[in-house]
């Protein structure tokens, strides 16, 4: 009997004739994830009859499994992880035995396995009985029978069974030339893997939003890079250095990524001087557009991404957004747009990025904020004030020359 951890992937296992190339780059995924961790040298991970098995040399892990767990749960294209034990005789007798011995484990709490909490009494539980093998011939009902029988005679009155609501969820899964027992699930973030969706270039602010729509969009299976605009030395060198911690959070879940940090000043101070006050957010956004994709052709990106959501401020009005949309060729990603705000934070307390997104930092869009913009602009008028500045290609030409890079790491 030896300690694995279960992998199992959600959407990869709906591929039809792709599928082996997901599932190759979904365990490359995994296995990079527990780069870096002491005794990770140790850990065999490889696929095995539509999972991804983790196991070492032993019976036991040569890693703590927790650290595993949080870890492989965290690569997308994970659905969930359990750990479990994988016995090789599929004998009636030796799987009872097992399951006795595992939830011995459960009950005192050996193993690292304490994770059932009761208030007293006997704990709970039920054998859910999975058969993958089709030609064992005993059936699941027969099974779960069994296996039941076995744990109410080895723990007496320590144990009773409830179907609806067990303490312990014992499953017993019978598989090829093997059998797994488990009673836990991690729950995975699920989307493709890292690098199966091409390459997006976010527009990566320091706010809650843009960060979510990065995290979106790799769990999609899209690699990023990012460009950050700031408007030194209205803004300061501190709200920069926020950028990039939030950077570093994304960077946990899609590896070191490449973020272009621009400033942007010269152009807001050319549109301030030259066209009306209620179109400066929009024109300021149509320069972003255009430089992030001057930056993004040459990375290779076909997309750029941004943290928009419907009607959330001015310059998010389906018209606004439609007078953005017009700046740039690149199809433009914004997995939020029908996301209510209290769900992007949700999702970013989940993500991990929203404590640091509300540390008070001035952005680079608070830098000139007219006092009425203007909502519903028409392209026509935009684009009118915008030929009043004075050789606008040199000056997203210089914009995107006076970048500098970063590399992004964990
Ligand atoms: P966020 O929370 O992402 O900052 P927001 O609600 O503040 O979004 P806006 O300021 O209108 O909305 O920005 C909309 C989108 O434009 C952002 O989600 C982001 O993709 C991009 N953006 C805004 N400011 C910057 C910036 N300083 N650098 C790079 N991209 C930016
Ligand atoms: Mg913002």
């Amino acid at each position: 009997m030896t300690r694995i951890l279960i992998v199992r992937y959600g959407e990869v296992a709906l591929k039809g004739m792709n599928k082996p190339y997901f599932e190759r780059v979904l365990e490359g995924r995994v296995k990079k994830s527990l780069g870096g961790l002491a005794g990770a040298d140790g850990l065999k991970v490889e696929r095995r009859g539509g999972l991804i098995v983790i196991s070492g040399a032993g019976e036991v892990l040569p890693v703590a499994e927790s650290e595993l767990i949080r870890r492989v749960s965290r690569v997308f294209g994970v659905a969930s992880v359990s750990p479990a034990v994988r016995l090789e005789s599929r004998g009636l007798s030796d799987i009872s035995a097992a399951a006795v011995a595992y939830m011995r484990d459960v009950l005192e709490g050996d193993g690292g396995n304490s994770h059932v909490k009761t208030g007293g009494g006997p704990v709970s539980f039920k054998i859910y009985a999975k058969r993958s093998d089709k030609s064992y011939p005993v059936t699941s009902p027969e099974l779960a029978a069994k296996v039941g029988e076995a744990v109410l005679d080895a723990f007496g009155p320590a144990v009773k069974v409830d179907v609806k609501k067990p303490d312990v969820p014992l499953t017993v899964h019978l598989r090829v030339g093997e059998v797994f027992i488990y009673d836990e699930k991690h729950e995975g973030f699920g989307g493709l893997p890292l690098g199966t969706n091409g390459k997006g270039m976010v527009l990566l602010s320091g706010g809650i939003d843009s960060p979510v729509a990065a995290w979106l969009m790799a769990k999609r299976g899209m690699r990023v890079e990012a460009v950050h605009y700031h408007s030194y030395p209205y803004t300061s060198g501190r709200a920069r250095e926020k950028v990039e911690e939030l950077a570093a959070i994304l960077a946990g879940y899609c590896g070191a990524f490449r973020m272009h940090v621009v400033n942007l000043l010269p152009a807001q101070e050319l549109i301030a001087q030259h066209c009306p006050e209620e179109f400066m957010t929009v024109l300021v956004r149509r320069f972003m557009m255009r430089v992030a994709e001057l930056i993004a052709r040459p990375a290779e990106c076909t997309m750029l991404v941004t943290g928009e959501s419907l009607g959330q401020v001015a310059s998010q009005t389906a018209e606004s957004i439609f007078v953005t949309d017009a700046a740039a060729a690149l199809p433009v990603m914004r997995p939020l747009i029908a996301l209510d705000k209290t769900d992007i934070m949700d999702l970013a307390r989940e993500i991990g990025t929203y404590e640091k997104s509300i540390e008070p930092y001035e952005d680079c869009c608070t830098v000139f904020l007219p006092k009425h913009p203007a909502t519903r602009p028409k392209l026509k008028d935009v684009v009118a004030a915008e030929a009043r500045i004075p050789d606008r290609d040199e000056l997203i030409k210089s914009l995107v020359e006076s970048k500098e890079m970063l590399t992004i790491q964990p």
